[in-house]
């Protein structure tokens, strides 16, 4: 299918830029690898205060609000269309299923994904201990111990809200200091229930039907620590294998773009959290889209 652009992602961003190119009359198809729009957003289960002109009581509602808006929009959608490899050169996309879309223009907008930390337990227990977030899953964990791995803004952040619920909350963090924004770290000295472990690894998550416990590392020692709960917050990584030894990637894995988003390859551009590690936030991305729609306009007409 030929479009003038393929936009590659459903988070903000893609929304974003699939918003724009509609207005601005170009023939649009936004692919979404899951079953439905809103990328990160669908995770997000605090509530967002920080996007101007709206707050919602969680991404997904702002996720709604979003695509209410483009509902009459005539830019085609496909969801679990998960692109396989795009030859950028060519603005071919191959998706999963064989499927082919080409276009003049290509707009990736996959962001990111969390980390994860590869220990036995973190995904055989995941919903029996192991948690999604803080928010969503405070009320599971009333009256226990949970530890929380990660030392930035998203590992402090849930270690509050988390110690509203719990009886202890353990932050385990590999470093001897925060890499978290100072408002949050400094919430934690008003918390008697929260306790930092520095310079601890968390390398196995054991239990039976759920979690009972986890063993820490410190200084080449191993001990085992009671804990009902267990979060994992240390940080993302972009959605950017498929297009490895195609576009230019900054050593973390991030797409390195100009001020308009565009890559190293012509009409090939990156919009939100995959090419913005500096500021991934909701604001960003949608600025970016629109930045990059425009940009192409202009580049295709001219
Ligand atoms: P960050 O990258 O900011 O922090 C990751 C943390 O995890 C660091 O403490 C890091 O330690 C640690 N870590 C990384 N890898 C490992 C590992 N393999 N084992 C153990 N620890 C590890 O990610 P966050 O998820 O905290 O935040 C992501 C982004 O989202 C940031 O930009 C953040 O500002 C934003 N955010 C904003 C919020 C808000 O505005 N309310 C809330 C939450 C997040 P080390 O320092 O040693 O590398």
């Amino acid at each position: 299918m030929d479009f003038d652009v393929i936009i590659i992602g459903g988070g903000p961003a893609g929304l974003s830029a699939a918003l724009w190119c509609d207005e601005l009359g170009l023939k649009t198809a936004l692919l979404e690898a899951e079953n439905e729009f809103g990328g990160q957003l669908l995770w997000t289960f605090n509530s967002v205060e920080n996007y101007l002109g709206l707050s919602c009581k969680n991404g997904r509602e702002l996720r709604d609000r979003f695509l209410a808006h483009m509902s009459g929009r005539g830019f085609l959608r496909f969801l679990q269309a998960t692109a396989r490899e795009a030859d950028v050169k060519k603005k071919i996309v191959t998706l999963s299923d064989g499927k082919k879309y080409s276009g003049k223009a290509i707009v990736i907008s996959t962001g990111v994904r969390r980390r994860k930390l590869g220990v036995d337990g973190e995904e055989s227990f995941l919903g029996k201990g192991v948690l999604v977030s803080g928010k969503r899953d405070g009320q599971s964990v009333a009256g226990q111990t949970v530890a929380v791995v990660g030392g930035g803004d998203a590992a402090i952040e849930n270690a509050l809200i988390l110690a509203k619920f719990a009886k202890k909350v353990l932050v385990v963090h590999r470093r001897d200091e925060l890499s978290a924004r100072p408002e949050f770290a400094e919430k934690l000295k008003y918390e008697d229930n929260i306790e930092v472990l520095y310079n601890t690894e968390l390398t196995k998550i054991y239990g039976g039907q759920i979690v009972q416990g986890v063993e820490l590392e410190r200084d080449n020692f191993r001990r085992e620590l009671d804990v009902e709960g267990v979060l994992i917050r240390i940080g993302v990584a972009p959605n950017s294998e498929f297009l490895k030894g195609q576009l230019e990637l900054d050593v973390n894995g991030y797409i390195k773009i100009d001020s308009l988003g565009k890559t190293n390859v012509e009409n090939v551009f990156a919009v939100g959290d995959i090419s913005n590690p500096v500021s991934p936030t909701i604001n960003s991305a949608v600025g970016m889209g629109a930045t990059a729609a425009k940009t192409i306009y202009y580049s295709l007409s001219s």
